[in-house]
């Protein structure tokens, strides 16, 4: 495994992926500004390294500003990766337009806000139908109606006739967000990309939308990468989860050994900030300050400057990925069993060793308009 190699899938998770992702890495380059020399970048994403198997949920977990939407449009090939490469079924991606449409058909990806994503001057009908006949995937008249009322039951809209006639400002925002899954379904995809796809909803139907989630996992045998900022969330759901930190995996594992036995200090933050009625005891650590400025991205452990146990070996040499259970890893330098007294000394608050510490809440500058974006 290199030092950020492919998330290590738990036994409901062996089969063969169907997406993988090799050391992919997403610079956006920014304007010049006073913060920001000529030929600074954002380090969005950073030689991250992932497996989507059939048949199984991957929670990619991680605060705002973590990479992980950025991972989600890589996956997609909305944007371009500066390095690294995608594999569909353990197979490379010729960049031709006839493989780009079949791409786009296989792999569907589920926005944030279903509000935005619904055109408010079209039916239901109109966006279920529009995939379909794009992708000639049914018929026009009763075929379409059949295939669009098929859509809807996937979904759990009925009756079906009723939702279909519907308009985006007529439905609730759980209601719009299951229009959205079924417009990406429309395509008969493979693999589904859900950003944040509960985060805009009502705390009473979040749980309506992940259950379809999960259904569309054992139904269909769909791979679904669920990227959210809430671990809770993440371990209802998934099989495998991912935590992202500053554009980096720091732990991934099977879901239940991630949240009951987080290894990483990065997670049990995450942990502790996502309240658990079945965990006996919260974990020690409080919530540290905010993610930092990527442009200058911390040297070492990105996460040092926040990190209650970080030592001087922390702010210079970043760790790597290392096996702490079956199918679970971590990268952090407590799990280095021989790092002499000099690695292992502490980094005081104001250690001058600590670096970015000062630039944790500078926000970074507007990235610069990407040439030649990739659809
Ligand atoms: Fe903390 Fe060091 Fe581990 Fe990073 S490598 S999480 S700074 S202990």
């Amino acid at each position: 495994m290199s030092a950020r190699g492919p998330v290590a899938a738990g036994p409901a998770t062996a089969s063969a992926p169907l997406l993988e992702a090799r050391g992919l890495t997403k610079h956006f380059p920014v304007r010049k500004t006073r913060l920001a020399p000529r030929g600074a970048v954002v380090h969005a994403v950073d030689d991250v390294s992932l497996a989507l198997p059939a048949g199984s949920v991957t929670a990619i977990v991680g605060e705002s500003g973590s990479g992980k939407s950025t991972l989600a449009k890589l996956l997609a090939r909305l944007i371009r990766p500066t390095s690294g490469q995608l594999l569909l079924d353990g197979g490379d991606i010729p960049p031709t337009s006839r493989v780009r449409r079949s791409y786009a058909r296989q792999v569907q990806l589920v926005l944030q806000d279903p509000f935005s994503s619904l055109n408010p001057v079209h039916d239901v009908r109109y966006h279920l139908a529009r995939p379909l006949k794009v992708h000639r995937l049914a018929g026009q008249g009763g075929d379409l109606d059949q295939s669009v009322a098929d859509l809807l039951e996937r979904v759990a809209l009925l009756p079906a006739a009723q939702f279909a006639a519907k308009y985006p400002h007529e439905l609730s925002g759980g209601q719009r967000q299951r229009v959205a899954i079924a417009r990406a379904l429309a395509v008969a995809p493979r693999i589904l990309l859900a950003d944040e796809p509960v985060s805009m909803l009502d705390v009473s139907i979040r749980l309506g939308v992940l259950n379809l989630l999960a259904d569309l996992r054992e139904r269909d045998g769909l791979a679904i990468a669920y990227v959210t900022h809430d671990i809770a969330s993440a371990r209802y759901l998934a099989d495998v989860i991912a935590v992202m930190y500053a554009g980096q995996i720091v732990e991934s594992g099977p879901a239940g050994s991630v949240t009951d036995q987080p290894a990483h200090p990065y997670t049990q933050l995450l942990l502790s900030a996502a309240p658990d009625p079945d965990r006996a005891q919260a974990p020690a650590l409080r919530g540290r300050g905010a993610p930092p400025n990527l442009v200058t991205p911390p040297a070492g452990c990105r996460f040092h400057p926040r990190c209650p146990h970080a030592m001087r070996i922390c702010a210079d040499t970043p760790p790597a990925m290392t096996q702490v259970a079956a199918g679970h890893a971590s990268a952090c330098w407590l799990h280095a069993p021989d790092l002499d007294r000099l690695q292992r000394s502490p980094l005081a608050p104001g250690d001058p060793h600590i670096s970015g510490a000062g630039e944790r809440a500078a926000p970074p500058p507007p990235p610069a308009p990407e040439p030649g974006k990739e659809t």
